[in-house]
């Protein structure tokens, strides 16, 4: 049996196949254009399979509300053409098909929990530090939301004593992700990450945010885990800074596991986010069924 899945990011698209065991089968990457061009490279690709059910996990913000009129839509973007696109009202009238629905983050958090580092735990916190910052969590197998999703990469942030830099968030400035995301380097120095050597000061800075944001989602919602996904992570010598600073945050204040367990990157890699969309499209065929 064959289940579909998509992780649908602001600069590209992933797709997979995969089997009822969760495991990716064929997979190919759509630059995202327009909703209308890249959806008929993403139909031309499942068009070649029987498949039984969908997973998306979607770049936001998304309608998650199953009681709104636009659940399933995505909402207002800084991506134009994506602002109120019905992308599960398009795959369900292409295909006819249960379609399970979340975001991005939500659905790395369910694939880490599921078949990766946070296999067997209750509360699972996943974050992406790339381009910008969101996190997703699982707790007690549920998607923690309400209303709408968390955006965990909009907390506001204290800034760091020796940094200049005001933020880059045209929301709230100094928030989380306007103060730490990958393009706040360029910001900063007009380099790109890669280009910026691992000694210079602006690790420390995006460390102390980022630790600083961990300190609260620990205190918060007392995961048993949180993974670290994300370009920025991809930076070897980027996550243990962040862990020493948040060691030195928590400062034995509440119990937290060993460091290098409780704080890691993802261990399915760069499946994370198709392998979490092919158990969302199971879950939802289980439940149709
Ligand atoms: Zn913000």
């Amino acid at each position: 049996m064959l289940f579909g899945a998509i992780e649908a990011g602001g600069t590209k698209f992933v797709c997979a196949v995969g089997n009822e065991d969760g495991q990716v089968i064929e997979r190919a990457t759509f630059p995202t254009t327009t909703p209308d061009e890249t959806m008929n490279r993403v139909f031309g690709f499942f068009d070649q399979y029987d498949i039984q059910a969908m997973g998306i996990g979607s770049f936001g913000p998304i309608d998650v509300n199953p009681q709104s009129q636009t659940y399933g839509y995505i909402k207002n973007t800084p991506k134009p053409s994506w602002s109120n696109f019905d992308f599960v009202g398009a795959v369900k009238s292409k295909y006819n098909i249960p379609v399970g629905w979340t975001t991005d983050v939500n659905a790395a958090a369910l694939s880490e929990a599921t078949k990766g580092a946070g296999a067997g735990l209750n509360s699972v916190l996943y974050l992406t530090v790339g381009t910008g910052i969101g996190g997703g969590a699982i707790v007690n197998g549920q998607f923690l939301e309400g209303y709408g999703h968390p955006e965990m990469g909009h907390i506001m942030m204290q800034p760091h004593p020796n940094d200049a830099f005001r933020g880059a968030c045209p929301f709230h400035g100094n928030c989380l992700e306007g103060m730490a995301a990958g393009p706040t380097i360029e910001a900063r120095l007009n380099k790109k990450g890669h280009e910026v050597e691992a000694g210079h000061e602006v690790w420390d800075f995006m460390a102390f945010y980022l630790a600083q944001a961990l300190y609260t989602y620990t205190v918060v919602l007392r995961p048993d885990i949180i993974i670290l996904g994300g370009g920025v992570m991809k930076s070897g010598h980027f996550l243990p800074k962040v862990k020493a600073q948040l060691a030195e945050r928590i400062a034995g204040y509440v119990e937290i596991p060993p460091i290098d367990r409780y704080i890691q990157l993802p261990a399915l890699g760069d499946d994370t986010g198709v392998t979490g969309g092919l158990l969302l499209a199971i879950k939802e065929y289980r439940k149709a069924g």
